[in-house]
């Protein structure tokens, strides 16, 4: 083994049986699902089957699910939809969302009252505070609490928040986008009026995603044009990575309580073997309450440097410093700084899929016992 894939809360690889079914469609179902002839009628018939695939495995209607083009389109369009709500007076989330809502946010912020819920120190929403907020203005407030955060896998109890919503007539928003495919999520028993998903975290591909809208809500378009997806979101379709993204949904929650205990057991395991190798390295995640993709690592001191996930990279492990998106520039991300991360030590998210194995958890802590000794010599 050379190298080892951790990065899978930036993106996963595409399942080769998704990769079928879109070099098929490319082939076959080359119709605009809009026109009218037999062409058309073929695209738009595997079209609405991709979208009844996705509403039966969420436990929603068909009629309530939107293909966007990904995860940050999604929550831009929920979100700025609020601004054309007269209804909405307020905004409720939290400060380590994705940059997808919280850039949205900062830039709506003088639009619209936002409020910030309190956390506890591994990023999961208090629910207590939740309350006191909905309850002390009786304006009414879109609630946007992600469902698992994507830098140290915080896990929100979106049932409950959806019926605090509920008691307050509060519209409610989950970012789920690192969660879907990965939990199971059943949307009868979630008081919750809209969601934002994308393939590319549930082994489909990037560029796609999906919105949903329940009944009988309606979004604004925030992409006008040709009126496609019942006039919320304009735009072609696009074909291929529809139907690939409705398969890869398909096989990830074939079988999700199984892929839950070995990604788990991967976890604990990885946590395990580093406590027993540095005695004082810690973690951002809580291993009872977080999402089974994520391992967030605060390493310690001698690992300080700014080079660490170069020279991991090296090493042939592939993890990430924060989000992907703000992995580019070295800084400490607002989800760290926010849940108060020691400046002084390096913090790594090793996220895994469940095409990872035990194997790859030891040469992936092997490669870190080397790395310290040569840190050391
Ligand atoms: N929300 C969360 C929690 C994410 O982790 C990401 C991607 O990392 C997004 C939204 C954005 O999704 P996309 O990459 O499809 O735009």
């Amino acid at each position: 083994m050379n190298t080892v894939y951790f990065d899978n809360a930036a993106t996963t690889p595409v399942n080769s049986e998704v990769i079928d079914v879109m070099t098929d469609c490319l082939k076959t179902i080359y119709g605009n699902p809009s026109s009218s002839h037999s062409y058309g009628r073929d695209a738009k018939a595997i079209l609405e089957e991709s979208r009844r695939k996705i509403a039966n495995i969420l436990g929603a209607k068909p009629s309530e699910i939107f293909f966007t083009s990904c995860g940050t389109e999604s929550n831009n369009s929920i979100l700025r939809n609020a601004l054309q709500n007269d209804d909405i007076k307020r905004i409720i989330s939290t400060p380590i969302e994705h940059p997808s809502i919280y850039s949205t946010l900062n830039s709506i912020s003088n639009e619209i009252k936002i409020e910030y819920v309190k956390l506890d120190k591994y990023g999961v929403v208090n629910l207590e505070d939740l309350e006191n907020l909905l309850s002390s203005d009786s304006s009414k407030a879109l609630v946007s609490i992600m469902h698992a955060n994507n830098e140290v896998g915080g896990l929100n109890d979106i049932k409950s928040i959806g019926d605090l919503c509920d008691k307050y007539q509060a519209l409610f928003h989950s970012d789920m986008v690192q969660t879907m495919g990965h939990l199971p999520i059943n949307l009868k028993e979630i008081k919750i009026d809209f969601l934002a998903a994308s393939a590319h975290k549930f082994h489909g591909p990037k560029g796609v995603g999906f919105m949903f809208v329940r009944q009988p809500h309606k979004l604004n378009a925030f992409i006008t044009g040709g009126s496609q997806e019942r006039g919320m979101r304009s735009g072609t379709e696009n074909m291929a990575s529809i139907v690939g993204m409705a398969h890869a949904l398909e096989i990830a929650c074939s079988k999700i309580e199984e892929d839950i205990v070995h990604l788990n057991k991967l976890r604990h395991a990885m946590a395990e073997k580093l406590k027993m190798v540095f005695p004082n390295i810690g973690f951002m995640t809580n291993l009872d309450n977080s999402l089974c993709t994520i391992l967030s690592v605060i390493f310690p001191k001698e690992f300080s440097n700014d080079m660490l996930l170069f020279q991991l990279d090296m090493k042939g492990v592939a993890c990430s410093g924060g989000s992907a998106c703000s992995s580019g520039a070295n800084k400490v991300s607002h989800v760290l700084s926010h849940l108060n991360a020691p400046s002084d030590r390096k913090v790594v998210r090793f996220s895994f899929s469940k095409y990872n194995n035990l194997d790859e958890i030891n040469f992936c802590v092997d490669k870190i016992k080397e790395l310290a000794s040569e840190t050391s010599s």
